[in-house]
């Protein structure tokens, strides 16, 4: 019996089947621009690719649709959310008391839990029965003490607002945290671990005996590294001497700092795909070098921040799009934080870690990095299982 795991967004529906035991999906693809005429479901399966047209469909008609191409009624569904708030700790079977608790983080998390909602009544609308379950990106990081997810503004902001670092992609710190101590045979209860998942959304998380004790992303995933479109970090007065010196609105200046930043707009433009930017900074261009090196260097200077949080180090881990497939990042970043005991062994980084573990530093190396690759949609599943038979 297999499990759905489903990505609801305002306008699109990411979804895998992840038969028993498998870690690998079986069926697997993407419902995009929905409720535009330019709708369409891609579905993989068998190394396969097709794509239909659904022009104006919504999220039922998707899914009703993507549930008709399932060689099997699933056993249950697992659904991703961004945002859990302080009130999930842990994945929740889904019932009305769970849906209206997600609404009341909508506020916290305006650009991606609606999405989620509609994910998770639509699919109870069309399947009662089926026993579904929400699996969040900050649960992982409920652990963090209160010295580290408190911002210091007035009390009145946490308690009338909830405004405190809640951090994100949660389940794939926790998963690659928990793969590279079974890969490497070492006691997680017992270690300093730091992950850096850098994909097009990025984020750094220190785990310390297996708990998330830090991380970069803090009220919305905007806050910490250079990511793809984000800017992460800026100074906090930017909205209002960007409102008075250019004339721009709040919402310009969000969706400046989340869709242009990063990356594309360090480029000027160029991209936000990592692979683009070095071929382009191969070739000379000088925007995408300079988007590199500052990606590199607020990477490492958050690496070595969150030591505070560990008091050492004993593992690095890379991973995400860029951390499992770019050994110049890993390079720039590891000889950055060589006072931290990282020596890389250049043939080993070149492959990845391929042939030993994932390991990308030489044998002496005081402390080890490696590459691990994340398989969020995977726990998802896992979680889901473990929940519903709880
Ligand atoms: P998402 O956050 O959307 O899941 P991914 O984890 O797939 O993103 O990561 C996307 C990023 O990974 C892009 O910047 C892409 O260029 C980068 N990436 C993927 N493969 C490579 C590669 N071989 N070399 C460098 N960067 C890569």
């Amino acid at each position: 019996m297999s499990i759905l795991v489903l990505n609801s967004g305002s306008s699109s529906l990411k979804f895998a089947i992840f038969p028993e035991g498998q870690e690998d999906a079986s069926v697997e693809g993407i419902a995009e621009q929905l409720n535009s005429d330019a709708a369409q479901v891609v579905i993989k399966r068998d190394g396969k690719k097709s794509e239909t047209a659904l022009s104006g469909a919504d999220h039922k008609q998707a899914l009703q649709f993507i549930l008709e191409q399932l060689p099997e009624t699933p056993r249950a569904v697992g659904h991703r959310i961004v945002h859990g708030g302080e009130h999930f700790t842990e994945p929740a079977l889904v019932t009305s008391k769970v849906i209206d608790e997600i609404r009341a983080t909508v506020p916290l998390a305006p650009l991606h839990n609606p999405g989620s909602l509609l994910g998770i009544e639509t699919m109870v609308e069309l399947y009662p029965e089926l026993p579904q379950v929400t699996v969040f990106d900050t649960a992982f990081h409920q652990t963090l003490p209160e010295f580290a997810y408190r911002y210091a503004l007035p009390e009145k902001c946490y308690r009338d607002y909830s405004v405190r670092r809640y951090g994100f992609h949660g389940t794939s710190h926790s998963y690659v945290s928990k793969a590279a101590a079974a890969e490497l045979g070492f006691d997680l209860e017992n270690s300093r671990v730091l992950v850096a998942h850098l994909g097009n959304g990025a984020s750094t998380c220190a785990v310390l005996n297996g708990k998330s004790v830090d991380t970069s992303m803090g009220l919305t995933p905007l806050e910490g590294l250079v990511m793809g479109t984000r800017s992460g970090d800026v100074d906090p007065s930017l909205h209002q001497y960007l409102a008075t010196a250019a004339g721009m609105s709040l919402e310009e200046i969000n969706n400046m700092l989340n869709k242009e930043s990063g990356l594309l707009g360090l480029s000027q433009g160029a991209s936000n795909d990592m692979r683009t930017l070095r071929g382009l900074a191969s070739e000379g261009n000088q925007p995408a070098a300079l988007a590199i090196e500052i990606f590199c260097y607020r990477l490492a200077k958050s690496l070595a921040a969150l030591c505070v949080a560990t008091g050492g180090l004993d593992y690095l881990i890379f991973t995400g799009g860029i951390g499992e497939n770019d050994p110049a990042i890993r390079e720039r970043v590891t000889e950055k934080l060589a006072f931290l005991g990282l020596e890389i062994d250049a043939d080993a980084n070149a492959n990845h870690g391929e042939n030993n573990h994932g390991i990308i530093t030489t044998a002496d190396s005081p402390a080890t990095a490696l590459t691990i690759c994340t398989k969020e949609e995977f726990m998802i599943a896992q979680l889901t299982a473990q929940t519903i038979s709880k």
